[in-house]
């Protein structure tokens, strides 16, 4: 490969043998080894049109780096450019309009600090160290989903620089076709700079916190759990965890190490009326230990932070799932506490609400009918990239498969080939096919889930 001049940017243009390259390169998922030619920490937006075009000029593929979370490590590319916006994460909220500007390199944490000082908020996800730009194209959901949607469902527009290096905003009026890519397909259309999104007022509080059960009674937890849930309002989400406790602050002692089903409700209307809507749940059992409690937002949001820590290995393998049938809580209770790692986990988000109601056509995002998604997460702190639990997630995924409706979240995928790609993408893919064409006709954007081109000739690599 010929050398060409990068141009003078204003960020940082870190190369192999540059003492700050390994801390460059390195992602949230520690089982990751890429590495590419050059990695350009942009400070502003010309820098990331600049390496845009150098990249093409010079043959390389590119990758594009928001918060680096991706499992499956699609934000850097061997031997290719990364652009990578970790240096712009400002968030800006106009209280006012509800509104807040936010730059790629955003981290959720970074957006409920900003919203949070006004008692605003918006649907995010669980980690508040994860990026905002990867989550939010692919879909994004969490604890406020039930009650106001997705993530990319707050999009009131975004900036884009384009394969060709033209600059675009997409919105519900400008790009319409694009605006409604961008909104569960991914990272596939053009480089986004700038997301505008649209704010709830939540207050600071919510009723929140674990239940933990002894796994011993896991088979009877979620079917109670089940129906429970079957009637649960919009304001409540309630997510079930299937591990052994971990070593965390809010984990007493005595119960670290014990396989649990970690029932974690989260209330985020009036808090008396919450109180009595979980009564039975927190009564069920009883559980080992009931920490739900009124409690900041901004805390909840935190409570998964330290149980999946930078640079540790990651492998997951997920699934859309209907409502949990006895079946498939037979084949939950059989294998979820089978990992050698005691790190590892199975995770079940609980979607539907204010998600299954925005008509199935008014965004890319496929997974509206979900009840669930599960995410079996093997999960070893050594890093590197291999361990034995990932035999176990790939045996509990395939268990699960007679359950579950044939969709995936795309935000979950790992590397796992075509056909989980377009199940990703559903009923879309021939759409998100055609407007690929329009914006990205060769295909420049190509390391991440990828959306081939319709009727186009695409380069690989
Ligand atoms: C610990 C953890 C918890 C999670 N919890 C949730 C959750 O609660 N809810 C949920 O919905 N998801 C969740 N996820 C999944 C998350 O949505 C994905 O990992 C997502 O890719 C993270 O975004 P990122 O910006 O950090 O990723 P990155 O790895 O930086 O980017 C991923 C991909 O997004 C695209 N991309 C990134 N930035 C841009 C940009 N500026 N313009 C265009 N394309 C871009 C690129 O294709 C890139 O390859 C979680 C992930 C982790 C690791």
């Amino acid at each position: 490969m010929t050398v060409q001049a990068m141009p003078q940017i204003k960020g940082r243009a870190i190369r192999p043998g540059d003492p700050r390259y390994e801390e460059a390169r390195a992602l949230w998922n520690g089982a990751i080894i890429k590495r590419p030619a050059l990695i350009v920490q942009c400070a502003d937006e010309a820098d990331a049109a600049a390496a845009l075009a150098y990249a093409r000029r010079a043959g390389r593929s590119v990758a594009v780096r928001g918060g680096g979370h991706n499992v499956a490590g699609t934000s850097l590319v061997e031997d290719g450019v990364v652009i990578d916006f970790s240096q712009l994460h400002s968030v800006a909220v106009e209280p006012e309009r509800r509104r807040a500007r936010v730059e790629p390199g955003a981290l959720w944490g970074e957006v409920d600090a900003a919203t949070q000082a006004h008692g605003l908020a918006m649907p995010a996800g669980i980690v508040t160290h994860t990026g905002v730009a990867g989550l939010t194209l692919g879909g994004g959901f969490g604890w406020l989903s039930r009650r106001w949607g997705l993530t990319c469902d707050h999009l009131i527009s975004a900036r884009l620089l384009l394969a060709d290096g033209s600059r675009v905003v997409a919105r519900a009026d400008d790009h319409p076709d694009l605006f409604w890519a961008i909104r569960g397909g991914g990272g596939n259309f053009g480089i986004v700079t700038q997301f505008e999104f649209a704010l709830h007022a939540l207050g600071t509080t919510v009723l929140a916190g674990p239940l933990l059960h002894d796994a011993a009674r896991a088979g009877a937890v979620l079917r109670f759990y089940r129906d429970f849930i079957a009637e649960a309002p919009d304001e409540l989400a309630v997510f079930v965890a299937l591990r052994r406790a971990p070593a965390l602050t809010w984990v007493p002692e005595h119960l670290r190490g014990t396989p649990v089903a970690m029932v974690i409700p989260c209330w985020s209307g009036d808090l008396d009326r919450g109180e009595r809507v979980l009564e039975p749940l927190r009564r069920f059992g009883p559980p080992l230990l009931d920490l739900v409690q009124r409690q900041p937002y901004t805390a909840h949001q935190r409570m998964f932070d330290a149980g999946v820590p930078h640079g540790w290995g990651y492998y997951w393998k997920s699934h859309f799932l209907p409502p949990l049938s006895d079946d498939a809580i037979a084949v939950l209770v059989a294998h979820a506490w089978r990992p050698s790692s005691p790190a590892s986990y199975t995770l079940l988000f609980h979607l539907g609400g204010a998600i299954a109601r925005v008509p199935r056509a008014e965004s890319a995002y496929a997974g509206r009918d979900a009840v669930h998604a599960i995410n079996i997460s093997a999960v070893w702190p050594e890093g590197g990239p291999d361990h034995p639990d990932i035999n176990w997630a790939r045996a509990f995924f395939q268990a699960l498969q007679p359950h579950a409706t044939g969709g995936v979240y795309v935000n979950f995928l790992g590397s796992e080939g075509e056909e989980r790609v377009r199940a990703a993408y559903g009923p879309h893919y021939d759409r998100l096919a055609a407007v690929k064409a329009r914006y990205d006709p060769a295909n420049v954007f190509r390391t991440n889930q990828n959306i081939r081109p319709r009727g186009a000739v695409v380069r690989e690599g």
